[in-house]
C-alpha cells in the first residue's frame, strides 16, 4: 500500500557504516535503519551468530522456554534497573504492552475505574491505535479518529505544564495512573529531556504511586553515549520500552519493568513471535558486542566529534542553521525557523552527495549512524554535510 514516500533509491548491499545501491553507487549512512543497526550493516558477530541460530532453530512460540530469550532478559535485567522483560516486535508493540500496564496499575493498585495516561505534546510512540493514540502530535490523529481514550498531554520540557495539568486531571480524585515520556525527544525534533524536570516529575509520580514509563525505543541500547537515557537524565523510572537499536536490525521490542511493576499474569499479554530465538540471539548479539568492543565509549567520543562538527557548520551557516542539539550517537542539525529551507530538501540534496540522513520534524535534520561508527566516517560525514549546505546556499 502506498503508505510511503520513498526515494528513488534501491539499496542492495552494506558493509559497516557504508551501502551500495543498484548502480553500484557507495553511500555514507547516517540512518542506520533508522537507528536500528547497532553495530552497521553486515556486522560479522552478527553475521555468524545469526547464522548459527538459522542452523539450529528461529521460533518455537511462548508456549516453551526459550534459552535465548532467558539470556537476553538476563542481560537487560542486570545492566538496567528493570527485573523483568516481556518481548515483543517493535517499538510500538512494546508501548502498548505499557499502555496495558498502566491501565492494570491504574484498575489494580489505585482504583481508578478510567486510568489516564499524560504523555508530552511533540512525543511520538508508535503508529498502532493506542500508541498513536498516546502520541502528542495531532497530525498523527487526523483521519483515524475516534483516538482511543485516557490520554492527556502537557508540554515537554515544562514542569508548570505538567503539574497544571496533573492538578486538572487529579482534581476530583486519583485519575492519573502513569506518565509515558521519551527522555529524548527522536521524532519530535530531537530534543533533550531537561533532567530537573524530570526529577521533578519523579518525585510527582511517587509520591501518588504513579508509573513513570520511559519510551526509549529510540535512545536506548547505548545511542546516546550511556546505556539507558534514564542515565543521563539521573532519574530511575519504573518502566522502560525498548526496540529499534535492541535487535541491530531485527524486529525486536520490549517491556522493561522493576519488581514493583511486575503486575501481569498469565493471559494478560503475549505476542507470538515476541522473544523468539532468532530475534533474542539478534539482541543477545549487539549486547556481547556492545561490551565487548567498548561501544560505549565509541558512542561518546564519536559523538563529541560529530556534535563539534555540526556546531562548527551552525557558525559557517549562520543563515540556514540555528544549532546542533542531542545526546551521542543522537544529534539534530536545527535549521532557522525563518529560512524556506527545511529538513527534507538537506535530506534529499545529501542524497546527491552519496550521504544518507533522515528528517525529524520539519526543520531537524537527524544523525543516527551505527555505534560502531569509525573517525574517518564521522569526518566524511561532517564533509559531505558541509557540502550539501554549500551547494543548497549557493
Ligand atoms: N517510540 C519512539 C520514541 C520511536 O522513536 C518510535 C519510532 O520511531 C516508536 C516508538 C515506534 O517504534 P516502531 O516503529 O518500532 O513501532
Amino acid at each position: 500500500m502506498g503508505t510511503y514516500n520513498r526515494y528513488p533509491l534501491t539499496l542492495v548491499s552494506g558493509r559497516g557504516c557504508w551501502l551500495r545501491d543498484d548502480q553500484g553507487h557507495r553511500y555514507l549512512d547516517a540512518v542506520a535503519g533508522i537507528a536500528t543497526c547497532t553495530l552497521g550493516h553486515s556486522d560479522r558477530a552478527m553475521r555468524r551468530a545469526l547464522k548459527d541460530q538459522l542452523n539450529r532453530l528461529q521460533h518455537v512460540s511462548n508456549l516453551y522456554q526459550i534459552p535465548e530469550q532467558e539470556q537476553l532478559a538476563r542481560w537487560l535485567v542486570d545492566n538496567s534497573c528493570a527485573d523483568s522483560v516481556f518481548f515483543c516486535n517493535s517499538g510500538a508493540e512494546a508501548n502498548e504492552a505499557a499502555i496495558k500496564l498502566a491501565r492494570k496499575h491504574g484498575h489494580q493498585r489505585l482504583g481508578i475505574e478510567r486510568p489516564v495516561i499524560l504523555t508530552a505534546a511533540a512525543s511520538f510512540h508508535g503508529r498502532t491505535l493506542a500508541a498513536v493514540s498516546a502520541t502528542g502530535q495531532p497530525r498523527y490523529h487526523k483521519g483515524f479518529e475516534p483516538m482511543v481514550e485516557g490520554f492527556e498531554t502537557f508540554e515537554y520540557n515544562n514542569l508548570a505544564s505538567f503539574e497544571a495539568l496533573l492538578a486538572r486531571s487529579e482534581a476530583n480524585g486519583p485519575r492519573v495512573s502513569a506518565v509515558l515520556i521519551e527522555p529524548l525527544q527522536g521524532e519530535g525534533g530531537v530534543i533533550p529531556g531537561d533532567s530537573a524536570i524530570f526529577q521533578a516529575i519523579r518525585r510527582h509520580c511517587s509520591q501518588r504511586e504513579i508509573l513513570l514509563i520511559f519510551d526509549e525505543v529510540q535512545v536506548g541500547m547505548g545511542r546516546s553515549g550511556q546505556l539507558w537515557g534514564y542515565e543521563q537524565l539521573g532519574v530511575t523510572p519504573d518502566a522502560i520500552t525498548l526496540a529499534k537499536g535492541l535487535g541491530g536490525g531485527h524486529a525486536i521490542g520490549a517491556l522493561l519493568v522493576n519488581q514493583q511493576s511486575d503486575i501481569f499474569e498469565p493471559g494478560d499479554h503475549a505476542s507470538t513471535f515476541g522473544g523468539n530465538p532468532f530475534a533474542c540471539r539478534a539482541g543477545l548479539t549487539v549486547a556481547r558486542e556492545l561490551e565487548r568492543r567498548h561501544l560505549l565509549r565509541n558512542v561518546r567520543e564519536r559523538g563529541e566529534q560529530l556534535r563539534h562538527g555540526l556546531e562548527t557548520l551552525v557558525e559557517r551557516f549562520p543563515n540556514v542553521l540555528h544549532q546542533a542539539r542531542g545526546w551521542g550517537l543522537l544529534q539534530g542539525l536545527v535549521l532557522r525557523d525563518d529560512c524556506e529551507l527545511n529538513a527534507g530538501a538537506v535530506v534529499k540534496a545529501a542524497l546527491d552527495q552519496k550521504l544518507l540522513l533522515v528528517p525529524a520534524g520539519p526543520k531537524v535534520v537527524r544523525m543516527v549512524p551505527a555505534l560502531v561508527i569509525s573517525r574517518r566516517d564521522v569526518s566524511a560525514l561532517l564533509a559531505r554535510l558541509e557540502r550539501t549546505l554549500q551547494l543548497l546556499q549557493a
